[in-house]
């Protein structure tokens, strides 16, 4: 069927998947809207379907002799070329993305697209320096080889669509593997925009798919062809179950970056302004952001001011159109992640926790939701247990680093956890004891791209980032060399 775009503030948008190095249509189409005005739909999106996961697993397998082979170099410079094309592209992407999810037009334009970008500029450097591990041993050398695995399965969520879409992709074709990418069918439209670089930055065809759909059909057919040797993934824990078990019935390995509960833990040697402003600033992206420190646990004797900091950087926050420069709160993707949201406090409030600010929609049939605060009843409380993904904190105290520690680790997740404190013996002890994936000591959402990312637990299985991704995405083989003469 003919390639389709769709024009959405001036902006073309093509509205097909990108098989093979051409965009193709499905019969059926899924709606998007924007969340700022629900009733302004963005555009229909071709909805693919099993034959179009056959069809592009098949475009991935042919392209990977060719891709495979590529060397690094020109690996490196299809990436390096491809993130100049965002970089040049990036406030139609930012855009495009801002309508469609409603993150911030700001932070889009200046972190989350170039940070996209800077994924592939990444992955072309990581690529070209990454060595050989050697050592001698027992009369021989022995070499380790990373071998291109063959196709990768990329499915993303619809929070920061197109960075976290490259975050997994630019890893991936460095490689040498080619991919197969599926984003969230709640926020499909900054990917589309990525359809139309891939040919003009020298991907050989078939090295880069890019398929729209839902993850029942689309996703589920991906993720089980046998053809595909790997599968990545972020998103719920719930769908990385089924993922799990497709990729284990293929033997295929799988990584997962799942939610997250993070706690954000204030001590009384903190600074504490710099501590509650950024306890607040966890209500940026209205919480749609599963690195966020959701659980504030602040040791007692300081829990009467950081409230009053807290409360004061909280009323400065701004609910808007996510174009504006004012705003620091998005709308919600979608009515049915509002509603769940909603039905969290409901049930908290139903519990006996205490609803200490916010608790409600902002302006009812708008999907924005007030800030909130919430002082569990108990540990136990689902508030406190259950990732929320909406602009909801809870708050708890304790009095000693033990304390804090045992609550820290008390949640089924483990991805980040945020420490305050001006004691460096202090950092390095609950650091080390807190069990995340990250942690950050005096900051939040700092990080080098070479790190190791992932999580603990039912936060995520694996991790990428810097030569982890790398190591994922080959095949290690050792040439074992014997050093002595052969006689
Ligand atoms: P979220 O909570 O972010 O909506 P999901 O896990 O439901 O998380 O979705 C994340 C991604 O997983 C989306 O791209 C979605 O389409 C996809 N997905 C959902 N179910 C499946 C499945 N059974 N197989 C493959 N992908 C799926």
């Amino acid at each position: 069927m003919a390639h389709e775009y769709v024009e959405i503030e001036g902006i073309s948008v093509p509205t097909g998947h990108f098989i093979g190095g051409e965009h193709v249509s499905s019969v059926e189409t899924f709606e998007t809207r924007s969340p700022m005005q629900w009733d302004w739909k963005l555009a229909d999106i071709a909805r693919g379907t099993k034959e179009t996961a056959n069809q592009a697993v098949t475009a991935a397998v042919d392209a990977f002799p060719v891709w495979s082979r590529y060397t690094v170099q020109d690996r490196a410079t299809c990436l390096q070329h491809l993130a100049d094309l965002i970089d040049e592209n990036k406030d139609d992407i930012a855009t495009v993305e801002c309508l469609d999810m409603a993150m911030l037009l700001e932070s889009l334009k200046l972190r989350l697209i170039p940070r996209a970008a800077l994924n592939f500029r990444n992955y072309a450097n990581i690529i070209i320096d990454a060595e050989e591990r050697a050592w001698s041993s027992k009369g021989t050398l022995n070499r380790i080889i990373r071998m291109p695995a063959g196709p990768a399965v990329i499915i993303t969520p619809w929070n920061a669509p197109f960075m976290l879409s490259t975050w997994k992709v630019a890893p991936a074709l460095a490689s040498g593997n080619t991919v197969i990418l599926k984003p969230a069918e709640w926020s499909p439209l900054s990917t589309a925009k990525l359809t139309e670089f891939i040919n003009e930055a020298g991907f050989p065809s078939g090295a880069f798919n890019i398929v729209q759909g839902f993850g029942s059909d689309l996703g589920a057919a991906l993720v089980s062809d046998p053809r595909v040797k790997r599968v990545s993934f972020t998103g719920s824990p719930e769908t990385a179950r089924k993922i799990g078990h497709a990729a284990a019935e293929n033997i295929v390995p799988f990584t997962a970056e799942l939610g997250g509960k993070g706690p954000l833990i204030v001590f009384e040697d903190c600074d504490l302004d710099a501590a509650a402003k950024k306890a607040a600033g966890q209500f940026d992206d209205s919480g749609q952001v599963c690195l966020a420190g959701t659980r504030l646990l602040v040791q007692t004797g300081v829990m009467g001011d950081f409230l009053k900091l807290f409360h004061a950087y909280t009323d400065q926050h701004v609910m808007g159109d996510s174009r504006d420069a004012a705003t620091t709160m998005a709308a919600l993707i979608h009515p049915l992640h509002i509603e769940k949201v909603a039905a969290f406090v409901e049930r908290a409030r139903a519990n006996g926790d205490k609803i200490i600010r916010g608790g409600k929609v902002h302006k009812e049939g708008r999907l924005w939701y007030e800030p909130t605060l919430i002082q569990p009843k108990s540990n136990n409380s689902e508030i406190v247990q259950n990732e929320i993904f909406g602009p909801v904190l809870t708050i708890q105290d304790f009095e000693t680093e033990e304390e804090a520690i045992a609550l820290a680790n008390s949640t089924k997740y483990g991805l980040s956890g945020i420490i305050y404190t001006s004691s460096a013996e202090r950092a390095e002890r609950v650091g080390r004891a807190v069990r995340s994936g990250i942690v950050w000591i005096n900051c939040f959402l700092i990080r080098d791209l070479s790190a190791p990312f992932g999580g603990i637990g039912e936060s995520g299985i694996g991790r990428e980032g810097g030569d982890y991704a790398l190591d994922f995405h080959a095949d290690l083989k050792t040439l074992q060399i014997y050093e002595g003469s052969v006689t």
